[in-house]
């Protein structure tokens, strides 16, 4: 992930805005972008766009929005809202960025919804876990295929050029200022490769999750368990950030989850520990609070003995999360096992029975009991470049790069240091967030 001076030869195309990466951010911000009309083309490195924004349950938190309106919910704020992300990041979070994000969240559903027709409902139900209203807004199904396909087909109505098997691979800055960004290489299927001129770049690309060496140097907690995130995120963005000069904050900072069936590699709702299962490990004994919540406790399950543990919960729960597609095709799969009680689970499991039974015992969970084999992995990364109030990527001194922006993965999110800091919904907010205000102010230092 090089990046070289400028040296004079033609470029093969030139576009106003060029953007890298077709998820959830990449998306939004070419719609602003070309909401003023400018030409945009969009540089995706897979066959299709998606990125994790498909692999999520597309839930993007926003207050003040039409839709909670409508379900009387007229007392969500800005305030509020950052107040919620605070206190799970423990003060930790960018006091300004988190202002941003939080302000620009509703008037982003509700112009998704209104200018560019997307299909977002207010999830219903109580408000997620930390968040103290419900301002989780998601596509019917929960699904994020469906929000990437909402947005690539309303990029596709707006006339953006998304251009696929387009690996962006190395800068050129401009050759009297190296602060500049004048275009970059692209290599597309077969090795040819492209020279492309732009007047402002936008880094959608993601996180560094896809890529084992930066997880090992910046998050080892977790370099040993799964990676459920998107494999093309290899942190690109990062390295060229690193090496303009660029200030990379809290690179410590992740979302895990501490319940991914195995060998299966689908992910298990938290819900169900939410309302009353327990993680026990191959010893029979509870080993966290689960309580903490599902980022927090991924290294704790991947420290377990032999790296995994147990979800165990009873028939009452296993009924409410059969309404869950991912939960159906998990025990369609086989992945939930049964027993009539607590000595029956520990003889399925070749877990001591004295020990699971007395675990079991100060719970409030009634035989039969079901059982999940889980482990703990990372699903996306929350550190990255710094950005200032214009999604403009910055120095450590607080100086932007003039014609450079970042959001979503590729920038630094409001999740803290660490993986305990990571609030639902924290991920998709800084996407569509900071996509959309890195496609207006490019629109804004271009013609
Ligand atoms: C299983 C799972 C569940 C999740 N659930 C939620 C949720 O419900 N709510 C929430 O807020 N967050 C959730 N997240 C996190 C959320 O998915 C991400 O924070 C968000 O999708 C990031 O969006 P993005 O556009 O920045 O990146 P992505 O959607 O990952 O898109 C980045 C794109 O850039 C492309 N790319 C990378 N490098 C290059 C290159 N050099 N050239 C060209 N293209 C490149 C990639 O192929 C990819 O398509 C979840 C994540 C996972 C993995």
């Amino acid at each position: 992930m090089s990046v070289r001076a400028h040296d004079g030869t033609p470029f093969d195309i030139n576009v106003s805005i060029a953007i890298v990466g077709g998820g959830a951010c990449g998306l939004t911000a070419a719609l602003a972008a070309r909401d003023t009309g400018r030409d945009i083309m969009l540089f995706e490195r897979d066959r299709a766009p998606g990125g994790s924004t498909a692999m999520s349950s597309g839930m993007i938190p926003a207050c003040g929005t039409r839709l909670q309106r409508e379900a009387g919910i007229d007392d969500d704020t800005p305030e509020r809202m950052a107040a919620d992300i605070q206190a799970r990041a423990r003060g930790a979070a960018d006091p300004e960025l988190l202002d941003l994000m939080c302000r620009e969240s509703g008037p982003a559903i509700d112009w998704l919804m209104e200018r560019h027709g997307l299909d977002l409902e207010l999830v219903a139900g109580p408000p997620h876990p930390g968040h103290g209203r419900q301002r989780t807004h998601a596509p019917p199904a929960l699904d994020g295929k469906d929000l990437v396909a909402g947005l690539a087909a309303a990029a596709q109505r707006a006339g953006v050029d998304i251009v696929l098997g387009a690996r962006v691979t190395e800068l050129i800055t401009d050759n009297s200022d190296r602060r500049r960004i004048a275009g970059f290489i692209v290599e597309r299927p077969g090795g040819k490769t492209e020279r492309v001129g732009c007047a402002a770049l936008i880094f959608a690309n993601s996180g560094f999750g896809g890529n084992p060496d930066l997880v090992r140097r910046h998050i080892p907690a977790i370099a040993d368990g799964a990676y459920f995130g998107h494999e093309g995120n290899k942190g690109d963005s990062i390295l060229w950030g690193a090496k303009l000069g660029a200030e990379l904050r809290h690179m410590g900072a992740w979302q895990g989850h501490g319940a991914i069936a195995v060998p299966h590699g689908a992910l298990v709702s938290w819900a169900l520990m939410s309302g009353g299962g327990i993680l026990i490990n191959r010893d029979g004994d509870r080993f966290a609070d689960e309580a903490r919540g599902s980022s927090d406790l991924a290294p704790d399950v991947v420290a377990q003995p032999g790296g995994f543990a147990w979800a165990v919960f009873d028939t009452r729960l296993h009924e409410l999360a059969m309404r869950f597609p991912d939960y159906r095709q998990l025990e369609e799969l086989g992945a939930v096992r049964t027993g009539d009680d607590a000595a029956d689970l520990a003889r399925a499991h070749g877990v001591p029975t004295g020990a699971l039974s007395a675990t079991l015992a100060e719970t409030g969970l009634q035989p039969p009991y079901c059982a999940i084999r889980v482990t703990g992995g990372l699903l996306h990364t929350q550190g990255g470049l710094a950005v200032d109030d214009k999604a403009r990527v910055i120095d450590p001194a607080g100086k932007p790069f003039p014609n450079l922006f970042a959001g979503g993965g590729a920038a630094c999110g409001v999740s803290g240091p660490a993986h305990w800091g990571y609030l639902s919904g924290n991920g998709l907010l800084s996407a569509v967030t900071l996509g959309r205000i890195a496609g207006r102010e490019a629109a804004g230092i271009t013609q």
